[in-house]
């Protein structure tokens, strides 16, 4: 150990388990690359106002959990707490929408920083897959979304997590909704914090997870009451799609999101095997976003899908993913001469798409075939100064145990024959 370790609520991802993470993202990516979804990039930061505005003022995420500096140069910045504001952002910037291409449709991959209190499944430094549908009002396009996660989470083998969805509504009818959640919310006994929600944001009230809370908003106004007929409509068209899709899904009225910028479709994934951080990915449409950050009216949707509480959940259903072995063949060379031609075998293998590692630091036989047991090989390559002598290389198959020798300028074609 140095004198340094991970900071508070971050952890390291280091082998074996990091293998976990490359296919969780490569999952979850794949059927977003195969739905005409195009690979965006971000900063780490940002103005920290395009937070402020985008994700919102009197959210946790902006109030709370946000790591904001300013620079030399006087900017003030934050690590990003979420990737939908600075991916609408690029977008924007690059004028995407203009191409006369509606809707735009981005995914990406990244760290994202939130000064939360760590528990189980609650860092500090986590890290999502997320995609992005700008510029189309289109029931289609919400389900489509819901559908992809659904298929990536299916390919990873994962089971035991549900979807929950609802709708906000939008601009004609939430604001109604809102005044009338206002006046019933101000009569119950709540803590002063709860009180200035209730002026800011009342309906992440209803997201409260304090049960003497919950017990009081049994009767609260639904918001399902008070949906205009367009927001219905829409939403039952969405409900029509997943279900003639096959993807099941249950209708959570209080599912709300600790984000401002949610219009309509709102869905969670939860996975039941995760204790409290029990939400493995979200999302929704946010029809107002684009103006809120100063741009044209864009009506979009999109989800975030955590890779770190996927990897919990994998775990936590014991699925043990198919990862391809990293190494196929491994050489182990018994002195000098040998160590500089089995380095070129290993190249040669290399450059031929062949998996290959090697024993490195002169170590004897006994030490290099551990590591070549560890290094999941197929086959090892051995050879000593008897073996160069008679032009042959010892190879092993770790499965069986059978050794013969091989001509050693034929090992390479061998090797990619036996591999296929
Ligand atoms: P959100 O942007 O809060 O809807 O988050 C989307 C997903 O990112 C969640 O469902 C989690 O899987 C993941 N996530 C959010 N915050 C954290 C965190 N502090 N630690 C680990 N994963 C997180």
């Amino acid at each position: 150990m140095s004198t340094f370790q991970a900071p508070k609520g971050t952890y390291d991802l280091t082998p074996p388990r990091s293998a976990k993470f490359l296919a969780v993202r490569e999952a979850i990516s794949a059927p977003l690359r195969d739905s005409g979804y195009g690979y965006i990039e971000t900063p780490g930061f940002e103005n920290v106002e395009l937070f402020a505005r985008g994700v919102g003022e009197s959210t946790d995420i902006v109030t709370k959990e946000m790591y904001t500096l300013t620079t030399k140069g006087g900017d003030q910045l934050a690590l990003r707490p979420e990737g939908t504001a600075s991916v609408l952002r690029a977008a924007l910037e690059a004028n995407l929408h203009k191409a006369g291409n509606l809707p735009v449709k981005l995914w990406y991959s990244g760290s994202y920083y939130r000064y939360e209190r760590p528990q189980a499944g609650r860092y500090r430094h986590f890290s999502q897959v997320g995609a992005e549908a700008i510029g189309t009002e289109d029931p289609a396009l919400d389900a489509e979304l819901i559908i992809l996660a659904d298929q990536a989470y299916r390919s990873l083998g994962l089971r035991q997590f549900r979807i929950l969805l609802n709708s906000l509504g939008d601009k004609e009818c939430r604001p109604v909704y809102r005044e009338a959640l206002q006046s019933f919310l101000r009569d119950l006994d709540l803590d002063e914090e709860t009180r200035r929600r209730i002026e800011i944001n009342p309906l992440r009230v209803l997201d409260d997870k304090r049960a003497d809370v919950q017990k009081q908003l049994t009767d609260a106004p639904k918001l399902r009451d008070y949906l205009c007929d367009a927001c219905k409509a829409y939403h039952e068209e969405v409900r029509a799609l997943l279900t003639a899709a096959g993807v099941a899904f249950e209708d959570d009225e209080k599912l709300v999101r600790g984000l401002d910028y949610y219009t309509r479709t709102t869905f969670e994934f939860v996975h039941d095997g995760l204790g409290s951080q029990s939400a493995v990915g979200g999302g929704g449409r946010y029809d107002g976003l684009s103006e809120m950050i100063g741009g044209p009216e864009l009506p979009s949707v999109g989800w975030a899908l955590g890779v770190d509480r996927t990897v919990l959940a994998l775990e936590a259903e014991g699925v043990e993913l198919d990862l391809p072995a990293t190494t196929s063949v491994y050489a182990v060379p018994l002195g000098e001469e040998a160590r500089r031609v089995l380095f070129g075998v290993v190249t040669e293998l290399r450059r031929a798409g062949i998996a290959a590692d090697f024993a490195f630091g002169g170590r004897g036989l006994k030490g290099a075939m551990k590591s070549a047991n560890r290094s999941g090989a197929r086959y090892t390559l051995v050879a000593g100064e008897r073996d160069l002598a008679e032009g042959v290389v010892q190879l092993k198959d770790m499965e069986s145990g059978e050794q013969s020798a091989v001509p050693l300028a034929e090992a390479a074609a061998e090797l990619a024959k036996r591999l296929g």
